[in-house]
This record gives structure tokens, sequence and C-alpha cells, in this order.
């Protein structure tokens, strides 16, 4: 049996992974805001440090996999913190704990929102690693009416890191596949009020089409979360997988 550690486990896609791994006989720490095992506010600086002190004291400073499903849909630069640095936080901060696990692997949640409209400044900031700039910038986005591509921009930015890092020295070179899983729309307690709105429900409809089965439950997207972090994953990195029920064929077509 592995040791997973799973941010956002309170909750959703989080929550729907946590169960899968647990009853696959693994023992999975969960860490959120609150009721799970580690409680972190990954917006912080502090918060991530205590993530990491804390899965260090849980683990013996040893885990064979790293999920970061936390992250927020708020148009507010909050999201960029949460979304884009809590990860890299997280992925970075546990990363020794992987060099020291079995068959390490590591995936954060990406979306599909990343192949939507973004924002240069946001996505530029973030790869550089300035979070006061990407804040800035979020913050600029939200004043002139565009709030929502702090979220895109969260996910394009976390999206390209996972390619960059995953063929590096740190990552690959230890061993390490690092992967993007980027949902469609599935019905959580993010998604579950804009679904309940029908005039919300067209927008969702119209900015994520999912022509293949329709809005996924998060117990259908667990699964692929808990193969691409095991064992028998060993040439999957760098990807964003989307499991989107067609929404990135449609948006983009044939642009590969
Ligand atoms: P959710 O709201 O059910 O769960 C998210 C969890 O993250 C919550 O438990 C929340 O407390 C935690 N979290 C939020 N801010 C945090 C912080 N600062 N520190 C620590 N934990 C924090 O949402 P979900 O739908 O399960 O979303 C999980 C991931 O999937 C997110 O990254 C989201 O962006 C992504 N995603 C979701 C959908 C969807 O349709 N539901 C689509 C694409 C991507």
């Amino acid at each position: 049996s592995r040791t997973y550690l799973i941010t956002g486990a309170a909750s959703g896609i989080g929550e729907a992974t946590v169960a899968l791994l647990r009853s696959q006989g693994h023992t999975v720490i969960g860490a959120d805001l609150k009721d799970s095992d580690i409680a972190a506010d990954l917006s912080t600086a502090e918060g991530r440090a205590e993530l990491v002190a804390r899965a260090r004291e849980l683990t013996g400073s040893r885990l064979d996999a790293v999920i970061s499903c936390a992250g927020i849909a708020h148009f507010d630069p909050l999201t960029i913190k949460v979304n884009h640095f809590g990860a890299v936080a997280t992925l970075d901060g546990l990363r020794p704990l992987l060099a020291a696990g079995t068959a390490p692997r590591a995936l954060v949640i990406g979306s599909v929102d990343s192949v939507h409209p973004t924002d240069p400044a946001i996505v530029d900031a973030a790869l550089a690693d300035d979070e006061e700039a990407a804040v800035e910038a979020s913050r600029a986005a939200v004043d002139r009416g565009e709030g929502h591509l702090v979220y895109s921009s969260s996910k394009a930015a976390i999206s390209r890191w996972i390619r960059r890092c995953a063929v590096t020295e740190d990552w690959a070179g230890a061993g390490i596949p690092l992967n993007a899983v980027g949902p469609g729309v599935i019905i959580t307690p993010m998604t579950q009020p804009l679904l309940d709105d029908p005039d919300m429900l067209r927008l969702v409809e119209q900015s994520v089409p999912m022509p293949l089965h329709g809005h996924a439950r998060p117990e259908q997207i667990a699964p692929l979360i808990a193969w691409l972090t095991s064992p028998e994953n060993t040439h999957v990195t760098g990807q964003v997988v989307f499991v989107d029920g067609g929404a990135d064929a449609v948006l983009r077509g044939d642009r590969t």
C-alpha cells in the first residue's frame, strides 16, 4: 500500500479521490482549510509552511504521491494565490518527501478553462514566480470587469508550470511523473450553485460544452487521478489530461 497526500481533501474531487484510494487500501493524508488531517490555508506562506511541516511529521518525511486538488473559482486575486501559488508550494514543498518515496508521482487539478481566454499579465507573473505581480494583475483584471480571467489564467499558469517542470532534473531526473488533470464541469460544491441557477447553467453549458455524457460526478474523475499517480504510470508526464466530455475538442477544434 502507498502513502498519498491530497490537498482540498475535504470536498468535491479531493474528497472522492481520498475515498477511492482508501478503498484500495492506501494511506491518505488529507489537507484542507478544515475538516482534514492537516489544517492549512494554502493562500498564505504560513499555511504552505504548515502543510510541509505537518506532512513531514505524519509521514516520517516520505510520501509516494502528492495530489493537489485545493482550488477556488472566485473572481478575485485569491484565486491565483490558491490555484497557482498554493499548488506550486504544495508540489515543490513536498517534492523532497516524494524523492524518498517508492514509485513517486505528482498531480495537480488544472481545468479545461485553461484553454479559455487568459490574461497574459497574470500568467506571465505566475510563471515568473512573482506572486505580488500576479495578485496585482488579477486585481487589475477584476477592476476592469474581467474577473473571470483570473480563474482561467490560474489554470493556464499551473498547466504550463507542470509542462516546464516535468522534464527537469527535479522531476523527470528524480523519476517523478508530474501531470495535471483538466476537468470540464464536475458536479461539486464549487459548481452546484451555478448548475442550480438556470441563467448560470446556460452560460456554463456555452463556455464548457460537454457533448459526451454531460456533467460528471467526482467519482468519475477519481480513477484517472488514481492511475496517473500509481506505479503503473511510468511514462505519462508533463501532460494535462482533459476529462471534459469533449469540451476541449469542441473549444480548440483542430488546434492541437
Ligand atoms: P470544492 O470546492 O468541492 O473543493 C475544493 C477544496 O479546496 C475545498 O475543500 C476547499 O476548502 C479547499 N480549499 C480552497 N481554498 C483553500 C486554501 N486556501 N487552502 C486549502 N484548501 C483550500 O471544489 P472541486 O470542484 O472539488 O475542485 C477541486 C479542484 O478541481 C479545484 O482546483 C478546481 O479548480 C478544479 N476544477 C473543478 C471543476 C469543477 O467543475 N468542479 C472543473 C475544473 C477544475
